[in-house]
């Protein structure tokens, strides 16, 4: 068995326990295993043991990975930071964008997503860290957002994504993760229908599962630690 193999192992496992833990069905969380930085061959042996979805968080990087690996049967997920000048390749080459936060980017996407492609599948970003993030929509400014993006005609919002700051502290990081699932909830009482949280990582996908993330992004849990952040 490789040693990707046996990451997956032991982090679908964490996953397992996580969701049991908290009464959920294992079957309820997906992993996404976040490739970024390591070559096609790393992705190679991940879905030939079993992984079906793959993150990449640079775009050109991502988009060349996806075109050398036209031949696997794998779904591509953007979750890095997006300018304006790239969201060609991006609606071009992915089937979800986890960190939408301005309307000009999601409005950008809509109109570029290829007329043959399903519709591109996609989470905003929220801040629910406050002052100590700068990436992401502020809880407040969140609902109007929501609304915009889900009436954009190439474009279907599943639900909400974040990145909460580096911290040590167990609670916190469960309060960060706890907003976000009230936020979604917010936003379906208001008629949205979203089924998907994008929380949690290597670190702390199990606090996140126990507040109810249906996708975690695991990196170095799966493919060991990065040269570059
Ligand atoms: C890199 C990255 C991850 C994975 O982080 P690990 O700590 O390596 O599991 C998840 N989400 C985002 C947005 C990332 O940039």
């Amino acid at each position: 068995m490789t040693s990707i193999s046996a990451n997956l192992q032991a982090v679908n496992a964490r996953i397992a326990a996580a969701a049991r833990l908290a009464g959920r069905d294992p079957a309820s969380v997906r992993l996404l295993a976040v490739s970024k930085t390591k070559p096609a061959e790393d992705v190679r042996a991940a879905a030939a043991a079993g992984q079906h979805a793959f993150g990449e968080n640079y775009v050109q990087e991502g988009a060349d990975k996806v075109a050398a690996l036209r031949d696997l049967a794998v779904e591509w997920h953007f979750i890095g930071p997006l300018q304006s000048n790239k969201t060609r390749l991006v609606a071009g080459s992915f089937d979800w964008v986890h960190g939408i936060d301005r309307l000009k980017i999601a409005e950008r996407l809509s109109a570029q997503r290829d007329a043959h492609l399903p519709p591109l599948q996609v989470c905003i970003q929220v801040n629910v860290s406050g002052e100590d993030s700068k990436s992401g929509v502020q809880p407040a400014e969140l609902a109007p957002l929501a609304l915009a993006v889900a009436a954009l005609p190439r474009l279907c919002l599943r639900g909400l994504m974040c990145i909460p700051e580096p911290s040590e502290d167990a609670g916190l990081l469960r309060r960060r993760f706890g907003l976000l699932r009230e936020l979604k909830d917010e936003l379906m009482g208001r008629g949205l229908v979203l089924d998907t949280l994008s929380m949690g990582m290597s670190d702390d996908l199990e606090l996140a599962i126990a507040e109810g993330a249906t996708i975690v992004r695991v990196g170095t849990a799966i493919f060991g630690e990065r040269a570059r952040p």
